[in-house]
């Protein structure tokens, strides 16, 4: 391969916008509301109907969307909540910002998903909730998570972050039991530049994701509890915060949906390629598919065989950065971090196979426009880089 090097360096991932994008938020700036107006709720309405639910709440961000989806569950202090060590951070901090508990349960050593056996040995009478994480934007198996739900009733909140456009059982990821919270930062399915969602079929969640946007404040005069609703009245009922999106990003959102499925096939026609050059390489072992549902693509994490090949991740990583290629790790599993290990406890060799896996991982470019030349630079430079 002697391609010459591209001057700007090939991410991992990124964002893709266009004419529609730039019209839709010039269009909010020039009318009445650049917040709480009505691109809010028509971007809420486009997420809502093509994941086949009746609600869903914009947030400022997923961090936010996850801390109101936790709050909406009744996550606080005492209780615990399950999640995978192979996320990002966000997905336990959130569990921390409610006062609970996160208690980490270790990933499938194959599919890199949180692995519901190890999940229901980490049960116990304090757990209220379950979070399982769609990794790579591959679906969990969502049937073994809503059976120990409901055993033992917990709520099913799905960190589904990398996942907007995947499917689970014919159905769109989304379509979910409780609640599921969507990111749209730069490198996820769409973005808004930051930005959350959470959906839900249940209405009573619905609200409270609603007033914890926003103070706590309900505006309905029928939902009052105390106050005489003279028209400028709101009541504050439970403590809220300030995550609201604006209208220019709600507006960019609604035109990155018309463009998702796009999106998606784009990524899983280089995720197809990726996977036709490196299937067959003993160097490199890949993410086994669930059979419960199609990804959404969101990364493409290898690992590197340390029985077939001497290079280690770190020499892999150098070797592409110096080519000017920037792979990632995702991730450092959470558990390890010092404020997890200073606050709750927890120690390395706790979860053996999420550690194993971030010894050995590699996340490589992967965005809708990627081109077919920069992806056959990447092969040809990671099997360099493989020994
Ligand atoms: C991106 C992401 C988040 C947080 O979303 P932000 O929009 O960056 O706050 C949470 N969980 C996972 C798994 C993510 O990838």
């Amino acid at each position: 391969m002697t391609k010459v090097q591209p001057y700007t360096p090939i991410p991992y991932g990124r964002q893709t916008v266009g004419a529609e994008e730039i019209d839709a938020v010039t269009q909010v700036l020039k009318g009445e509301f650049i917040t709480q107006g009505p691109a809010i709720s028509a971007f809420e309405s486009a997420v809502a109907d093509y994941c086949q639910v009746p609600y869903a709440v914009a947030f400022a961000n997923g961090t936010a969307a996850l801390h109101g989806a936790y709050v909406a569950a009744g996550l606080s202090a005492g209780d615990e909540a399950i999640t995978s060590p192979l996320t990002f951070l966000a997905t336990s901090n959130a569990m921390v910002f409610c006062g609970a508990t996160p208690v980490f349960a270790d990933i499938d050593p194959t599919t890199w998903n949180l692995s519901p056996e190890a999940t229901q040995q980490a049960l116990t009478p304090k757990t209220k909730a379950l979070v399982p994480v769609h990794f790579a934007g591959q679906p969990v198996d969502l049937a073994a998570f809503y059976a120990l739900a409901d055993q033992h009733n917990l709520v099913v909140i799905e960190d589904a972050c990398h996942a907007l456009g995947g499917t689970y059982q014919q159905k769109p990821i989304g379509a979910c039991r409780d609640m599921a919270v969507f990111s749209f930062h730069p490198v996820k399915s769409i973005t808004t530049g930051e930005g959350g969602m959470v959906v839900t079929p249940h209405k009573h969640l619905y609200e409270k994701l609603l007033a914890f946007r926003s103070h706590g404040m309900v505006r309905d005069a029928a939902k009052f509890e105390t106050l005489t609703p003279d028209p400028w009245v709101y009541e504050m009922q439970t403590l809220g915060y300030n995550y609201r999106m604006t209208d220019m990003q709600a507006a960019m959102g609604r035109a990155q949906m018309q463009k998702l499925s796009g999106f998606i096939a784009q990524r899983e026609m280089l995720s197809q390629r990726y996977e036709a050059a490196l299937a067959s390489d003993p160097r490199v072992i890949l993410q086994h598919p669930e059979p419960c549902g199609t990804s959404a693509r969101h990364l493409f994490a290898i690992r590197i065989n340390p029985q077939e090949t001497r290079v280690s991740r770190r020499e892999v990583y150098d070797h592409l950065v110096a080519a000017n290629i920037r792979p990632q790790v995702h991730y450092l599993p959470v558990h390890l971090q010092p404020y997890y290990r200073n606050t709750f406890g927890t120690v390395p060799g706790q979860f053996p196979n999420a550690e194993s896996y971030y010894e050995t991982c590699l996340s490589l470019p992967l965005y809708p426009s990627l081109s077919l030349d920069d992806q056959d630079f990447v092969i040809a430079q990671l099997s360099k880089a493989l020994g």
